[in-house]
């Protein structure tokens, strides 16, 4: 069982995997270590990855991407309307105000929901992930930004499931590049030491993320975040390809921007130029021959032309990394260094102002474009008991505070509402809430603060099958919120607190602890309902556990509340009061996927990966059938091969029938099913593998000869 990694990035995909000799990137079936995010869909398949981008140009309306932007968002979210501007592909509204992208596949119209063209992406990466480990994959950690909302990180998780995989963790891109840096750092602190204080930079394809992380040895700490999600590369790219857009119209009369497919052929150029001048200041040449009209189009940038035209982008990242150290309340000389990652940090201008702020040349320990995906790997390994690697402590932030409020209840319990997790607050976290109730009730989440998301609202979870007391008092209902390991906000427990008495002997001693018991609890009765205790996830190495009860899914008797005495000499008789716990159902309103759509998509997508595996499996057995008509054509014309081993009456004949079958393949023969191929194949070669044969034996014969004289 292999425990990959996966980089979901905006522009390209990365996968990482744990061995035990240690962290590898996978390269995928173009050799390439980067997967383009791009799906697109044809009359025939499915195509995924680099194919897909490959044929964009081409199959613009069915090639689709930027589905990292488009998940967990309603149509009308300006966010996404935004975003539809730029996406040359079909998007509309469908049921209950979602997205709907729509494409022309197998020969009709389709609609595929985001995740569910997000899913088929990550089949494409299980597949190459497979293939090169030569074994199944299932559990990964997949790499989401911090900035990501509930919703966009409920919605990666259905569109992991739709593929089949099953996420052992969504781990923040921000942590997943430090705890890169992190685990092979000799040098660090010692565990109690003042910790080494690293601000990292992530400047990728449609997001910056800065953040600062404290290092120990064996530990990290994520100490601030602060993000535009709206700031990469991409944004360069566009203001060049206006840039060269408005250059265009005066010199060659053509409006670029009224072509989009010709738009998008200046974006992948202007995207080559852009790299190139990262490491070269002189000026730059941007050739495309046939652009429109059958115009060629030439024209040329320097380095600096380009820094004039981003300067507003820049000085966005320049508020971006002031805002963190803002954050982080450290100073500039407390940040040891600044580590680089994700492709757009190689802008010098970049750089450039990364040194202006904080004094230091930017450093790149890590690989720029695989630290996300090994970060993802390494955490993966440390969650998976399939392979072993060093422990290393890992706390990580909740980017946004969360809010949780209450109904009041029919007996007069108030109404309320706490701020369950601040920001920067240690995550995955569970904090107790007590009430007493007597009938069902709701809980309410809610971010407070700036989000890049509309919607405010969380979540409603329902606490249900709550009855009065016996003596048809409200009970004691304790309900767990909780930020998991994925950074999704739930609802994860009630539980019913029924009081029971019994009798039992106990000595002395034992009562007095129970006396105490009793004490606290009614302490605890006393305090107003939102009595909290925090109690911190198993999964964090180093923090509290102030040990709420633990409710288990059955249910369970716990020895709780008080005794008193009665009798003398020191067999005391106790009436013992004993607390029932009763897990109680919680209904939540949560945005995503039910459980039924989920199992319907996921037959939907295995259904399609068989319907490409058989695609592909025609497509190989026609291409062997091309190949053998090509060889043996070949061969039977030259004298070093075949043709002194036939009759030339046989060669012509089969040479006509060779070129039969080469004019069949491109008619009528295109679109057969394979068994077609595989018997027209196995009927040339019952024709071709006797001359070959004869030319095999021709060629032992001396040599049989000669080792028989020899030995002799
Ligand atoms: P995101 O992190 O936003 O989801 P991503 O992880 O796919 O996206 P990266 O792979 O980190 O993004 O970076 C891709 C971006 O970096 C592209 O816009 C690409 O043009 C840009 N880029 C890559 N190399 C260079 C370079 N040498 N100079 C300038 N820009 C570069
Ligand atoms: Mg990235």
């Amino acid at each position: 069982m292999s425990v990959i990694g996966i980089d979901l990035g905006d522009e390209s995909c990365y996968v990482a995997v744990a061995k035990a000799g240690g962290i590898e990137t996978i390269a995928n079936d173009y050799s390439l270590r980067a997967t383009p995010s791009c799906i697109a869909f044809s009359e025939k398949n499915r195509i995924l990855g680099v194919a897909a981008k490959n044929q964009q140009v081409t199959n613009m309306k069915n090639t689709v991407y930027g589905l990292k932007r488009l998940i967990g968002r309603k149509y009308r979210d300006p966010h996404v309307q935004r975003e539809l501007k730029i996406l040359p592909f079909n998007v509309v509204e469908v049921a209950q105000g979602n997205i709907g992208i729509k494409v022309n596949y197998l020969n009709e119209e389709h609609i595929f929901s985001p995740e569910q063209c997000l899913a088929m992406l990550l089949t494409k990466l299980k597949d190459i992930s497979s293939t090169a480990l030569q074994t199944p994959i299932n559990d990964c950690v997949i790499s989401v930004p911090s900035y990501f909302t509930n919703n966009e990180r409920k919605a990666l998780l259905d569109s992991a499931a739709i593929a089949g995989l099953n996420v052992l963790r969504l781990f923040n891109e921000t942590t997943a590049t430090a705890l890169s840096y992190g685990i092979y750092k000799q040098d660090l602190p010692g565990p109690e030491d003042k910790p080494r204080n690293v601000l990292f930079v992530d400047c990728g394809h449609s997001s910056l993320q800065v953040f600062v992380c404290a290092f120990n040895k064996d530990k990290l700490r994520m100490i601030a975040t602060a993000s535009d999600p709206n700031l990469g590369g991409r944004d360069v790219n566009f203001i060049l390809a206006e840039h060269f857009c408005k250059e265009f119209q005066s010199k060659y009369k053509i409006d670029a921007r009224s072509n989009p497919r010709a738009f998008l052929r200046l974006l992948a150029e202007v995207e080559k130029v852009k790299k190139q001048m990262s490491a070269n200041s002189t000026s730059l040449p941007l050739n495309i021959e046939c652009f429109m009209n059958d115009k060629d189009v030439h024209a040329d940038i320097k380095r600096s032309d380009m820094e004039q035209l981003c300067s507003h982008l820049f000085q966005r990242v320049e508020g971006t990394l002031k805002q963190c150290l803002d954050q982080s309340g450290l100073t500039v000389d407390e940040i040891h260094s600044v580590e680089i990652v994700g492709g757009s940090s190689r802008i010098p201008a970049i750089k450039a102002l990364i040194e202006k702020i904080f004094k230091k040349v930017p450093s790149t320990t890590l690989n720029q474009d695989e630290a996300v995906s090994r970060g993802c790997a390494l955490q993966c390994a440390m969650l998976s008991p399939a392979v072993r690697v060093r422990e290393f402590s890992v706390k990580d932030v909740q980017n946004y505070a969360v809010s949780v409020s209450w109904d009041a209840s029919s007996d007069g319990e108030a109404s309320g509402e706490i701020e369950a997790f601040p920001v920067n607050h240690v995550v995955p976290y569970s904090k107790m809430l007590t009430f007493y109730r007597q009938e069902p009730f709701s809980i309410r989440a809610l971010y407070t603060g700036n989000i890049p998301y509309p919607d405010k609202h969380i979540g409603m979870w329902i606490v249900k099958d709550i009855r009065p007391n016996s003596e048809g008092k409200p009970q004691k209902v304790k309900v767990k919120v909780r930020i998991n390991l994925h950074g999704i906000m739930t609802v994860s427990s009630a539980s019913l607190f029924e009081a029971k008495e019994s009798c039992e002997a106990e000595n002395g001693e034992e009562n007095q602890q129970q006396q105490q018991q009793q004490n606290n609890t009614q302490q605890q009765q006393n305090q107003n309902p939102t009595e909290q205790q925090n109690d911190v996830d198993a999964t964090m190495a180093d923090g509290v556990n102030n040990a709420a009860p633990e409710v288990g899914s059955s249910t369970s008797w716990t020895k709780k509340i008080s005794a008193w005495f009665s009798g003398d000499g020191d067999k005391e008789k106790k009436k013992k009061q004993v607390m029932k716990s009763i897990e109680l159902p919680i209904e939540s309103l949560t945005a995503g996927f039910s459980q039924v759509e989920i199992n319907q998509y996921t037959e939907q997508e295995f259904k399609m990966i068989a319907a490409d595996r058989q695609e592909k499996e025609r497509a190989d057995a026609r291409n062997a059938l091309e190949e053998y008509v090509y060889e043996l054509r070949g061969k039977l014309s030259s004298e070093d091969e075949l043709s002194q081993f036939i009759l030339d009456n046989d060669r012509s004949i089969l040479s006509v029938q060779l070129d039969d079958m080469e004019n069949w393949l491109y008619e009528e023969g295109e679109e057969c099913n394979r068994q077609v191929y595989q018997d027209k194949l196995a009927e040339l070669k019952s024709k071709g593998e006797p001359i070959q044969t004869r030319k095999v034996e021709f060629e032992l014969r001396p040599i049989v000869i000669e080792d028989f004289a020899k030995s002799l």
